[in-house]
């Protein structure tokens, strides 16, 4: 029996190992919150000084998904735009804190905190530098029960992989975060690993996890 298990976990290992791209991303379920500075901290930059700008999240292409699953993806895409158009979201950016306690993201490509919120509201995806103001979306959802990935993408493609062994649990706000994520690298940046959670990919997830969380549950307004 032990051997029976081995072996099946091996063809689990290695049949991921082979799906998996040369630089794609495969993306931990595991959760961080995200910590920012606060307006009394020295460290504090006055959000006003950075330009405000609006986002329109635009499902280009949602494959795969059932009736329940779209209407979870359209929840999500909801409370994923009414997130980063508002004035906290670009507060948390511009102020978050890295896990050194400095005002940067992991893995920056040497730009501030202000720029990364620039360039994100800029809705430019790398593969796609035509509909600016928007976040194009091109979904699949996936099975892969013996994994623990909740979703993957590569640079060479727009499609973002969702699974739905995670999908299925998760609420609206869970999802908006996972997608905040993906898309985060539709815009260039990326992780060293599943553990760098101050790159910009993870702490912006995190960010909109938490601010839909606590939308979604009537303890915050947006505007
Ligand atoms: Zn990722």
């Amino acid at each position: 029996m032990k051997n029976l298990i081995l072996a099946i976990s091996l063809i689990a290992t290695v049949t991921a190992m082979s799906n998996k791209g040369p630089q794609e991303m495969q993306d931990s379920a595991q959760k961080h919150s995200a910590r920012v500075f606060l307006g009394h901290e020295r460290d504090y930059q006055d959000p006003g000084l950075t330009e405000t700008k609006t986002l329109k999240v635009v499902g280009m292409s949602i494959k795969g998904f059932d009736t329940t699953s779209r209407l979870k993806i359209n929840s999500a895409f909801n409370v994923l735009e009414k997130v980063v158009n508002s004035e906290e979201f670009k507060d948390r950016v511009i102020n978050f804190k890295n896990t050194k306690g400095e005002r940067a993201f992991a893995s920056n490509k040497g730009l501030t905190n202000e720029e990364i919120y620039d360039i994100f509201m800029e809705g430019k995806e790398t593969l796609q530098q035509d509909t600016a103001g928007e976040m194009n979306f091109f979904l699949k959802l996936y099975n892969s029960w013996w994994s623990r990935v909740i979703g993957y993408t590569s640079p060479d493609v727009n499609l973002i992989n969702i699974n739905w062994k995670y999908f299925k649990t998760y609420r609206p706000s869970d999802v908006a975060g996972n997608l905040a994520h993906e898309w985060t690298h539709k815009i260039g940046f990326d992780h060293q690993s599943a553990a760098e959670h101050d790159s910009a990919p993870y702490a912006i997830g995190y960010i909109v996890d938490e601010m839909a969380t606590a939308y979604l549950a009537g303890q915050i307004i947006l505007h």
